[in-house]
């Protein structure tokens, strides 16, 4: 087969020419199968539209063996009776099988999904390493509490009472295209850390990296079915899987509108369910900053890997004391970032993940333009076969514009001055969203009277979009619920068992 691979002068390890020649199949019960009906779907690579691999294309069928692998792992496997300690050691041991082969997946991402390598090796990578070591470091902290029961209706009772935190059961893990490692290792570490077993469906643009792991996973030695990964799309395989009754819990990021549908779905069979869905991300910028590191932030808030992620700071509120020259700042560095293959080094903005993403971004563009808003960098797609968009910076915007209330999941800010703190906090959360924010200010008291007032599961302050796996990280308002990563995220995959024993 052909394979869409970057021009010559950036090499890919054997490894990974390796892992994109051979056949695909998906990981189902311990086993690497092809879809029942045989079907196919194409992996583009984003810098050039080439094919760069075909993976199995799994339909209702498929997800039905996948749960029923799971649900044996979980009822009757091996994997519910094992100590903590060696699901802990499990865990390590696939943070470090990440780790070494980090360069291989950091390049199968960079093709997949056109993102720089260099990102996907420092962070991606790096962190989904790291959320596997986290959350090892949970397997053997999963607490109840004793609870001294009052029991007011039988004065001479006598009952030790206690919680136990249970594993949640079969998780069905629904990941988006953005972070495909990374999103992969968020649902898999907290499931396998509290004695869950999992069924993984990555998004049909970017299937590779989450199996490149199932074959680190295999090699790390987890019992059969403990994980299985389907890959399929949305509306067939998806769907499936967040509405199969076997499944326990539901653990979704990617769009509110899908969120919705999967949210009902899941409902049906109360299934618990998990969100991470868009976001609007407002970025605050106050009077008193230093204009040119405010605009450095405010450009790495929103064209940080092209602007598709959930958090990208993608309207940005600038006091009107410092606008003209902060937004100057960002259209600079906007016009001269390096546009090119991920696989490039020196890019800066690689292409979007597909080109029904391209045609998404540009619309918003356009529909921008038509309700008046001024571009003051960038504004258009490339004319290559590669689905790059320029990295855009819109200003006369306003709350009324498409542009402005829309997530775009693409390198496009729009722009907005405020006089006064009051107006910037209305603006800011004159959103259906509630994902993250950025305040921009050296004011500590301006700072610290704004946080509690912001509509946000995160607020960051002089930076924006940082994660680390200790801190919980998740939406308000239509950015979903539940949290992710932190202590936070093991309550999401437990349930609570309370226990009275009478001993009267
Ligand atoms: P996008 O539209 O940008 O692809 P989505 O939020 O729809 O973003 O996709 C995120 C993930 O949700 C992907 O893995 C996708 O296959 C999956 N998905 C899409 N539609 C559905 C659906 N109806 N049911 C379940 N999963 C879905």
């Amino acid at each position: 087969m052909e394979t869409g691979n970057t021009p010559a002068e950036f090499p890919l390890l054997d490894a990974t020419r390796a892992f994109l020649a051979k056949p695909k199949k998906m990981l189902i019960g311990g086993e690497w199968s092809e879809a029942a009906t045989g079907r196919v779907l194409d992996v583009l690579n984003p810098a050039n539209a080439t094919l760069l691999a075909r993976v199995p294309e799994a339909d209702a069928t498929d997800v039905q063996q996948a749960v029923a692998a799971a649900r044996r792992a979980f009822d009757q496997g091996p994997w519910r009776s094992m100590k903590t300690t060696d699901r802990e050691r499990l865990l390590l041991k696939l943070a470090d099988l990440v780790e070494a082969n980090a360069r291989e997946l950091a390049e199968i991402e960079s093709l997949d999904n056109g993102k720089s390598v260099l990102v996907a090796q420092g962070l991606d990578v790096a962190m989904a390493a790291q959320c596997f070591r986290y959350m090892a470091g949970w397997a053997t902290k999963i607490e109840g509490s004793v609870i001294d029961a009052g029991i007011p209706y039988m004065p001479d009772s006598e009952v030790f009472s206690y919680t136990r935190k249970e594993p949640v059961g079969v998780v069905g893990a629904i990941i988006p295209w953005n972070f495909p490692l990374l999103m992969a290792a968020w649902k898999i570490a907290p499931a396998l850390a509290t004695g869950c077993t999992v069924v993984l469906k990555p998004a049909e643009d970017t299937p590779l990296s989450a199996l490149r792991l199932g074959e680190l996973i295999q090699e790390a030695g987890y019992p059969a079915g403990v994980v299985n990964i389907v890959t399929g799309y949305g509306h067939t395989a998806g769907a499936a899987l967040a509405s199969h009754p076997q499944i326990d819990k539901i653990a979704f990021t990617g769009s509110t509108q899908t969120g919705k549908l999967i949210g009902h779905a899941a409902l049906d069979n109360m299934t618990r369910m998990s969100l991470e869905l868009g976001g609007k991300s407002p970025v605050i910028v106050l009077p008193d900053v230093d204009v040119d590191r405010a605009a450095a932030g405010v450009a790495n808030a929103i064209f940080f890997n092209q602007g598709q992620v959930c958090t990208a700071g993608s309207r940005v509120y600038i006091h009107d004391k410092v606008f003209d020259q902060v937004i100057e700042g960002v259209a600079k560095i906007a016009q001269s970032m390096k546009l090119g293959p991920g696989m490039d080094p020196a890019t800066q903005i690689g292409p979007l993940v597909s080109a029904k993403q391209r045609e998404r971004v540009c619309g918003y563009i356009e529909s921008g333009f038509a309700e008046g808003a001024r571009g003051v960098a960038g504004g258009k797609r490339l004319e290559c076969p590669g689905y790059f968009v320029e990295p855009t910076v819109l200003v006369d915007t306003n709350h009324t514009m498409k542009v402005v209330r829309e997530e775009i999941f693409g390198p496009v800010l729009v722009a907005m001055p405020f006089s006064d703190i009051d107006t910037a906090v209305q603006l800011a959360n004159d959103t259906p969203y509630g994902l993250g924010a950025s305040i921009w200010s050296n004011d500590l008291s301006a700072i610290h009277k704004l946080i509690p007032r912001i509509h946000a599961g995160t607020v960051w302050v002089n930076c924006h979009s940082l994660l680390d796996n200790a801190l919980p990280f998740g939406g308000m308002k239509q950015s979903g619920f539940g949290r992710e990563l932190g202590r936070a995220v093991i309550d999401q995959y437990t349930e609570s068992k309370s226990v009275m024993m009478n001993y009267a």
